[in-house]
C-alpha cells in the first residue's frame, strides 16, 4: 500500500480539540500513516498572536504526545520569514517523494478565502485539498469557487488515498464548535477552557501566564 499522508496548517493559537478531532478523523477516515499538524510563522509587523511561536508549537507538542500518527512539523516556523502554502507544498513533497499521497486539510471557514491564497491553483498538482465542515461555514450556491468545486471534487476518500494528489474531497466530520479566538477570550475573562482543549495544554497556559 502507498504511503499517505495529511497536514493541517494553521496559528494554532492555542491548539484545541476542534484541531484534534479532526486530525484524528481525518486519519481514521483516510488510513492514513500519518497527519502532521503545522504552525505558522507570523510576521513581527502583523498583529501578534496571544503566544510566540515556540510556545504555540510546545502547546501542540503536549497535545500530540501518546496519539500514534498525530505529530508537529516545524518546517514553517524554523524558516527566518514567513512562507507561503505552496512552499510548504513544494517542501513536503521533495521529502515524500512523487508517489506519496499527501493531503492538505483545511476547515471550511479556510476553503472560502482560498483564491486569495499565492498560487492557489497550483495546490493540486502538489495535493490533495480535503476540505472539513465546521459549523457556521458553509460554501454558498453561487459561490466563486463553485466550478472549480465540481472540476476536481471526488466522492470517496479512497479517491485520495489511491492517488498522490489532484482531487477536492468535502467531508463531514463530527461537528465541533471550537475556535481559538473563543479559548483567548474566556482565558482573558477569566474563564476555564477546560474540555475544550487538552488538559496538559491548560497546564501549559497557566504555567506561562499566556492569554491574559
Ligand atoms: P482563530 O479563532 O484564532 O481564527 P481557529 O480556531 O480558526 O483560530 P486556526 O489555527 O486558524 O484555528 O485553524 C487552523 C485550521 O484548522 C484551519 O483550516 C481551520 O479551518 C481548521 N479548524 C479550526 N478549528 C476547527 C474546528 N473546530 N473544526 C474544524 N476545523 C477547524
Amino acid at each position: 500500500m502507498t504511503e499517505a499522508v495529511a497536514f493541517m496548517g494553521g496559528t494554532f493559537d492555542p491548539i484545541h480539540n476542534g484541531h484534534l478531532r479532526t486530525a484524528l478523523e481525518i486519519r481514521q477516515l483516510l488510513d492514513l500513516n500519518e497527519v502532521r499538524l503545522i504552525p505558522c510563522h507570523i510576521p513581527v509587523h502583523r498583529e501578534q498572536p496571544g503566544s510566540n511561536a515556540q510556545q504555540r508549537l510546545e502547546m501542540i507538542r503536549l497535545a500530540v504526545e501518546g496519539e500514534a500518527g498525530l505529530s508537529v512539523d516545524d518546517r514553517e516556523i524554523q524558516r527566518s520569514e514567513p512562507s507561503y502554502t505552496i512552499n510548504t507544498l513544494e517542501s513536503l513533497r521533495q521529502e515524500l517523494g512523487q508517489q506519496t499521497s499527501i493531503s492538505m486539510v483545511m476547515g471550511m471557514d479556510s476553503f472560502l478565502t482560498l483564491s486569495s491564497w499565492h498560487r492557489w491553483d497550483e495546490f493540486l498538482e502538489l495535493a490533495h485539498i480535503l476540505v472539513v465542515q465546521r459549523p457556521g461555514w458553509e460554501i454558498s450556491l453561487g459561490h466563486h469557487l463553485e466550478d472549480w468545486c465540481r472540476r476536481y471534487s471526488v466522492q470517496s476518500p479512497e479517491s485520495i488515498r489511491s492517488t498522490p494528489c489532484g482531487c477536492l474531497l468535502m467531508h463531514r466530520l463530527t461537528p465541533v464548535d471550537i475556535s481559538a479566538t473563543r479559548i483567548r477570550e474566556l482565558i482573558r475573562t477569566n474563564q476555564s477552557p477546560r474540555y475544550l482543549i487538552p488538559d496538559q495544554v491548560w497546564k501549559h497556559i497557566r504555567e506561562q501566564g499566556l492569554y491574559r
